[in-house]
This record gives C-alpha cells, structure tokens and sequence, in this order.
C-alpha cells in the first residue's frame, strides 16, 4: 500500500468503536489552542478554511485502503487539527460516501457552526459531536483560547440552528477540569445551555492524557458522577476501549503515524507491537527515547508518546 498521509487508525475510539481516522488538516491547525488539547498548544492558529490537502488525494489514499479492507466501524473526520477548517468538506464528504457505507462522524471544536458552508458540509455526516467547554464567554475563553474574532454565542447558536434541522445524531462532549469548569455550580449551568440544544447524546470527559498546559487537572470522580446523573451524560472514563492497529507494514512507521494525531500510552504502544507479533519491543522504547521528532511526557506516571 501506499504511504498514507491522512488516514492513519483505525484506532480504538471510547465512542465509535474501530474508527478509521481522516486527517484533512495539518498538524496543529486549529482555531482554538485548547489548554487541554492531546497534541499540544496549537502553532498555527487560523480561522481561514483552505484546501490544505486536495480532495482526490485523500479519496485515492481511502480507496486504497478499502481494497485492502474494510475491517473497521465508523470514519471519523477529525485529527491533528479543527476539521471544520477544511474548505471542501462537504465535497470530500460526498466522495467518502460513494466509496463506502460505513457512517462517517465530525470530530468538531464547533467554532465554525454559525457558517452556512460548514453546516451545510456536517448536514452530510451521520453523527457530529461537537465539543462545549464552557456555558458563558469567560470559561469559553478561558479553557478553549479561541482565534480573536471567535464568539462564545455565535458558536452556541450556530449549534442550535445546525442541531434543529440535522437528520443525524449530535453527541455533545463537555470536557471537565478540576477548578476550571467542574463545580457542581458549573455542571448546573452546562445543564441549563444544553437544554436549548437538541441533541442524542452527551459525553463526559476529563483529561486523561497529557495537556497543553501543566495547571490542567482532572475532575474528581465526585464531580464527573455529579455532571453524568445533571446532564444525563455518559462518562468516557465507564467506556472501554479496544486495541490500536495500523495497516503500515513496518512497526516504527505505525507507531509514527499514529502518535502524529493520537498520543500513545507506553501500555498501547506495547500492546499494539505485541499484536505485530514483534519481538524485541523494548528497541521500539529506546528508539522513540532516542527521537529528536517524538515527545515522551510522564503524565501521572505513564508514559504518554506525541509526534512534536
Ligand atoms: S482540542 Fe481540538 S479544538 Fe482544541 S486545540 Fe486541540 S485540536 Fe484544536
């Protein structure tokens, strides 16, 4: 096969099961730079939607990849950036679906649903979840640090209008930190904005790999109990998952390609070389040490693999 530079996975997804992963964004494109963004603080912050990568590109690296197999759940949109950034979306959309009839999911920030053009482009998906940090333009700003023209309730309802006329199913994901948005007050008030938003499901979730920034903390058990029974949520933390897996054939590149959109504990890096039936792994370790391209972060005692 080819080398793939947008789809990488399928990887083990607490949500969507074995999701294959479309990348149509650049490393750390985004419009947020999120203090507890996975891969880092953004170094590219834009709010301009460009075709960063042509549209028949990624569906010749898809198809492809479909005639090797198609031994996955869903497709999800999402990766090292806001996927809502990419212009053709709703193009590429379209072409996925001619290719397959797998259910395609948006992973979103949500900043771009009061554009009619993004909406129209997630009108085409099957599931869209997008992300509320905060219920008022203070925590918006404080926790997801926004581009300059970006509102807190522009975004807010641009996501109710979007909602009311989507055919899909809309999974909300509220991101919970210790001292920042988790208080039983602040649970409280999620509780009164996600009324006015029509949606299937809501997803509870805390840091649970390294952060942007250092102060991050996780919310309690306490507190994420508090927010699943207010918001009649779903905890991620209650969901398993299963194992990562790559059709790249040589080990190391996998695991490259895989830690560039999805940080890898040392357990799944482990676990993923094992099902490779490789058998020195502890050279893979010294490797990814030795890697002027990799960072290693100790994040509560495991060690958590991102691409720099
Ligand atoms: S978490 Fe998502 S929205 Fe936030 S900075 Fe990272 S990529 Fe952007």
């Amino acid at each position: 096969m080819k080398k793939l530079n947008c789809i990488f996975g399928p990887i083990p997804s607490r949500r969507l099961g074995r999701s294959l992963g479309i990348s149509p964004i650049p490393k750390k494109v985004c419009n947020y730079s999120c203090i507890y963004c996975q891969l880092g603080r953004t170094t590219q912050m834009t709010n301009t939607r460009k075709e960063f990568f042509p549209v028949d590109d990624i569906i010749s690296e898809l198809s492809e990849y479909l005639k090797y197999t198609d031994d996955f759940d869903v497709i999800s949109i999402v990766g090292e950036g806001e996927p809502t950034l990419y212009l053709n979306l709703d193009l590429l959309i379209e072409k996925i679906k001619l290719l397959t009839n797998k259910p395609i999911a948006i992973i979103t920030n949500g900043a771009l649903l009061s554009d009619l053009y993004v909406q129209n482009a997630l009108s085409k998906a099957d599931i869209v979840l997008p992300s509320i940090d905060g219920y008022n333009e203070e925590i918006y700003k404080k926790v997801d640090r926004p581009y300059g023209t970006l509102k807190f309730n522009d975004e807010i309802d641009g996501l109710i209008e979007f909602a009311k006329k989507f055919k899909g199913e809309i999974w909300l994901e509220i991101m919970l930190m210790k001292g920042i948005n988790s208080s039983k007050k602040d649970i409280d008030e999620f509780a009164k904005l996600i009324e006015k938003i029509p949606h299937d499901r809501v997803y509870i979730n805390t840091p649970v790999r390294p952060p942007a920034e250092n102060f991050v903390e996780v919310a309690t058990s306490d507190e994420i109990n508090y927010a699943v029974e207010k918001l009649n949520g779903i905890s991620i933390d209650k969901l398993t998952s299963g194992s990562f897996f790559s059709e790249i054939p040589d080990s190391y590149d996998a695991i490259l390609n895989l830690i560039k959109r999805h940080p890898m504990t040392q357990f799944e890096i482990q676990s993923l070389l094992a099902s490779r039936r490789e058998e020195n792994i502890d050279s893979f370790f010294t490797k990814l040490a030795n890697d002027n391209n990799v960072n290693s972060i100790n994040y509560k005692g495991i060690i958590t693999y991102r691409l720099k």
